[in-house]
């Protein structure tokens, strides 16, 4: 089984703290890095973390708030500058697009590599070999979307004794079974199931931005493994949190509990709290599977069989 890995590279929300930079997380998969968010300074801890600028990877944009795209102009440039060669995708509201190449122009950055740009959407945004991202509108003072990354379902656990018990040789017919391929033995077609156990379901990332907590996301994070989810405030200032359209420690806490996720873990949290220790006291009463994110926090997502 692949290592997940998420890594928290800024957890503060609007502007940087002494220990706190501005909101970036990456996924690392077999390679292959899925960053949601780009605060500015990103590439200087994509740097630090041994992320890689040449990997396969896909950039998730959220929002067109300065404090989650302002990066994303010094990570391009550094991929160029290290003659990155792979096409980059980037998924995000598509004002971000023009915003990009009109600065690109006037700042003369030529790119080594080919940026593909898809304007996100409601439902399957992204489909990798074996994974896929889903997004959905979220609830904030500006257009903001919502991300799912989830691993398809992966063929149950083989069998041997069921396919000796078949007459099934051992070698490539067991390998083609194990991938979910049926196979012919003295002429009869055997299928996967019959030497396969249930389907293994994939392990999944949400990532809610800058939002409200809503219905809609309840829904959107419905059984995810691991959810990141925006608690810029505590419950204390949940007037400014209706007021901005953030969400409190408890709310967060609460979607997670009703969406029944794995495990939660806070971020975006306000420049007036020195440590998030009270937001996560306050999200644990309501949800105790929660974990408070700080910037160069890496988690392993385990799988769920
Ligand atoms: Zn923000
Ligand atoms: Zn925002």
């Amino acid at each position: 089984m692949t290592n997940l890995e998420v890594f928290f590279l800024g957890t503060s929300s609007a502007t940087p703290t002494k220990n706190r930079s501005l909101p970036a997380v990456a996924i690392r998969r077999e390679g292959q890095v899925i960053l949601m968010d780009c605060g500015e300074g990103a590439q200087a801890r994509f740097v630090k973390f041994g992320l890689g600028l040449n990997r396969e990877m896909l950039i998730l944009i959220t929002h067109l708030h300065g404090d989650h795209v302002n990066g994303l102009l010094g990570l391009l440039q550094t991929m160029g500058m290290s003659q990155r060669l792979r096409t980059l995708t980037i998924v995000a509201p598509k004002e971000l697009f023009g915003w990009l190449q009109t600065t690109m122009d006037v700042l003369h950055i030529g790119l080594t590599f080919d940026v593909s740009f898809v304007s996100v959407r409601s439902g399957v945004v992204f489909r990798g070999k074996d994974f896929r991202i889903r997004a959905a509108r979220a609830s904030h003072s500006i257009d903001s979307w919502s991300y799912v990354f989830e691993e398809l379902p992966r063929p149950g656990v083989f069998n041997p004794k069921k396919a000796l018990a078949l007459g099934i040789p051992e070698g490539k017919k067991w390998s083609s079974l194990q991938r979910g391929r049926s196979v012919v033995v003295k002429g009869e077609r055997i299928h996967p199931d019959q030497v396969l156990g249930p389907p293994r379901q994939g392990r999944s990332v949400g990532y809610s931005g800058d939002t409200r907590p809503t219905k809609t996301l309840t829904r959107f994070f419905h059984g995810v493994g691991l959810l990141i989810f925006e608690s810029t405030y505590s419950s204390k200032d949940a007037d400014k949190a209706v007021e901005r359209k953030h969400s409190t420690a408890p709310e967060a806490a609460q979607l997670a509990k009703d969406a029944g996720v794995g495990r939660l873990v806070l971020t975006h949290f306000s420049a007036r709290y020195q440590r998030p220790d009270t937001l996560l006291r306050e999200a644990r009463e309501i949800f105790p599977e929660t974990l408070a994110a700080r910037d160069g926090l890496v988690l392993d997502v385990p799988s769920v069989q």
